[in-house]
C-alpha cells in the first residue's frame, strides 16, 4: 500500500468550472477506482489578495492509500480529469498537478503553504521545493497552478478547520437562474446557525449558499462539522436536479490569511492585523466609503470600509481621535491613493473620553446659563443669575460605541476571514 497526496489548482476561468468541482469529480472516480480516501479532501483558500486569482483563489488536495499497481492508474486519472474539465483555452487558466507520495509532509512544504496563504510566491519557487522534496509536477501551458496544487498538499488543517458541503448543477442548468427554496434556506438557517454559518445575510435577508457565478456549484454549506453540513444540505430544497455533492475540510472561516503586523510591515496583496490609535476622524468619501486613520509607533496608515460593509461603516463612523482599536483587513494597492487596510474586523480595545467645555448649569433655575459676552461670564435667561467666565465646565460626552469586535456582514466577507460567530 502506498500513501499518496494528490494537489491541483487553476482550472476554472470568470465564464466557468470550479476547481472545487475538478475535485469533486476526482474523488467519485478514485472510490470507484478502489482508492482509500484518508480524512476529508481538502479545499484550501490562498492569499485572498493574490492579483492572477479567479474567484476565490482556492485549490484541492486529496490523500489516498492505494495498492502499489494503481498509482500510475490514479494519476492518469486525475490528470485526465484536469485536461478535460479545465478550461484550457481561457489564456489565464494554466492548470498545475502535483502528487507526493509520502506519508509525511516535509516542514518546508508546510512553511511554502502559509506563504501562498499570506503573502506571494513564483512558479520557479514551486517547482524547487517540489523537486527537492520528491514530488512530481505536472503544468499545463504555463502551470501556474502547481503552486496552488503543492500549498494545498502542505496545508494539514491541523489547528482551526471548517467543513464545506457543495451541491453542483448539472451541464444543461449552468449559467442559468439558480432555482432553490428560500423558504428552505431560512428554516435550515434557524435550526442550524452557528454550527453552519453565512447561510443569510441578516441586515438584508440575501441567501448567500448560492453563488453569483456560472461556475457549477449550485449552492455551499459552511459548517463547523461534516455532520451538521450533510443535515443542512438535506433540509435544503432544491428545485433543480443535483448532479453531485461532497464535503470538504477547509481553511475557510479561519483568518489564516492575516498576520499580526506593525504599520511599517504593511505591504501591498497581503493581509495583516495591527493594533494602532485613531488619529483621523473616520470620514465618508464619494462612494459611500467610510475612511480613518491609525498610528502606531512605525507609522500611520489609512483604513476603510467600503461601502459594501453597510451597518459596519456606521459602527466605524462612532470612532474618535485616541480609540485604540484592532483591525484586520488586505492591502491592494489604488492608483494615487495610499496604502489602505481594506477591513475586515474591528476591535475597538480603549475608548478615549471625548471632553466639551459647556456653559454651566443656573445654581437656582437648573438651566444652562448663556454666555454674557466676550470675557464677560455667563448670565441665566430666566433669573438673570451671573456666573464668572471660569464657572465654565468640561463635561464628558457619553460614547455611543462599546468595547468589543465588529465584523463586516457576510455579503462583504472574504472566504477566509473567520465570522465572530465562530469567535464569541
Ligand atoms: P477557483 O477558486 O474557482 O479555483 P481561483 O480564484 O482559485 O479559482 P485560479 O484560477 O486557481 O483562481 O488562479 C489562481 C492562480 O494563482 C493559481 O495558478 C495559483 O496556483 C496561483 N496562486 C494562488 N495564490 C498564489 C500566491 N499567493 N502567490 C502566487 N501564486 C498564487
Amino acid at each position: 500500500m502506498k500513501r499518496l497526496h494528490i494537489g491541483f489548482d487553476d482550472t476554472d476561468s470568470k465564464d466557468g468550472m470550479c476547481t472545487t468541482y475538478v475535485g469533486a469529480v476526482v474523488i467519485d472516480r478514485l472510490i470507484e477506482m478502489g482508492a482509500k480516501i484518508i480524512d476529508y479532501p481538502r479545499l484550501i483558500r490562498l492569499n485572498p489578495n493574490w492579483i492572477l486569482k479567479t474567484r476565490g483563489n482556492c485549490a484541492i488536495a486529496i490523500e489516498v492509500e492505494v495498492e502499489d499497481d494503481l498509482i500510475v492508474k490514479i494519476k492518469n486519472m486525475v490528470l485526465d480529469t484536469v485536461e478535460k474539465l479545465a478550461e484550457l483555452d481561457y489564456e489565464t487558466t494554466n492548470p498545475g498537478v502535483v502528487f507526493l507520495e509520502s506519508k509525511n509532509i516535509p516542514e518546508e512544504l508546510r512553511a511554502f503553504s502559509r506563504k501562498v496563504i499570506q503573502d506571494i510566491v513564483t512558479i520557479d519557487e514551486a517547482e524547487e521545493l517540489a523537486k527537492k522534496i520528491g514530488a512530481e509536477f505536472f503544468k499545463f501551458k504555463i502551470g501556474r497552478g502547481i503552486i496552488g496544487a503543492l500549498a494545498a498538499i502542505g496545508e494539514r488543517l491541523e489547528e482551526d478547520f471548517t467543513y464545506e458541503l457543495i451541491a453542483y448543477r448539472v451541464p444543461s442548468n449552468r449559467g442559468k437562474e439558480r432555482r432553490i427554496d428560500r423558504e428552505s434556506v431560512f428554516k435550515m438557517n434557524e435550526l442550524t446557525y452557528p454550527i453552519t454559518f453565512d447561510n443569510i445575510d441578516p441586515y438584508t435577508n440575501e441567501i448567500r449558499i448560492t453563488p453569483h457565478t456560472p461556475c457549477p456549484i449550485l449552492y455551499g454549506i459552511r459548517a463547523e462539522n461534516p455532520f451538521i453540513a450533510e443535515k443542512a444540505h438535506r433540509m435544503v430544497k432544491a428545485f433543480e436536479p443535483i448532479e453531485r455533492w461532497v464535503i470538504y475540510k477547509t481553511n475557510q472561516a479561519t483568518d489564516e490569511h492575516i498576520k499580526s503586523a506593525k504599520i511599517s510591515d504593511v505591504q501591498p496583496y497581503r493581509s495583516f492585523s495591527i493594533k494602532g490609535e485613531v488619529c483621523e476622524k473616520p470620514r465618508i468619501i464619494a462612494g459611500g466609503h467610510v475612511i480613518f486613520k491609525i498610528k502606531d509607533d512605525s507609522g500611520s496608515i489609512d483604513c476603510a470600509a467600503y461601502e459594501p460593509t453597510r451597518k459596519f461603516r456606521e459602527i466605524v463612523m462612532k470612532l474618535a481621535i485616541g480609540d485604540i482599536v484592532r483591525v484586520n483587513g488586505g492591502v491592494k494597492p489604488k492608483p494615487n491613493l495610499p496604502l489602505t487596510i481594506n477591513l475586515e474586523k474591528m476591535e475597538v480595545i480603549r475608548l478615549s473620553r471625548i471632553l466639551k467645555k459647556l456653559n454651566p448649569i443656573c445654581p437656582l433655575c437648573k438651566k444652562r446659563m448663556k454666555s454674557a459676552g466676550k470675557e464677560k461670564g455667563f448670565v441665566c435667561k430666566n433669573c438673570k443669575k451671573k456666573l464668572p467666565k471660569d464657572a465654565i465646565t468640561i463635561e464628558e460626552i457619553p460614547r455611543s460605541i462599546k468595547l468589543g469586535v465588529y465584523e463586516v456582514p457576510p455579503r462583504a466577507r472574504r472566504h477566509l476571514a473567520k465570522p465572530l460567530s465562530r469567535i464569541l
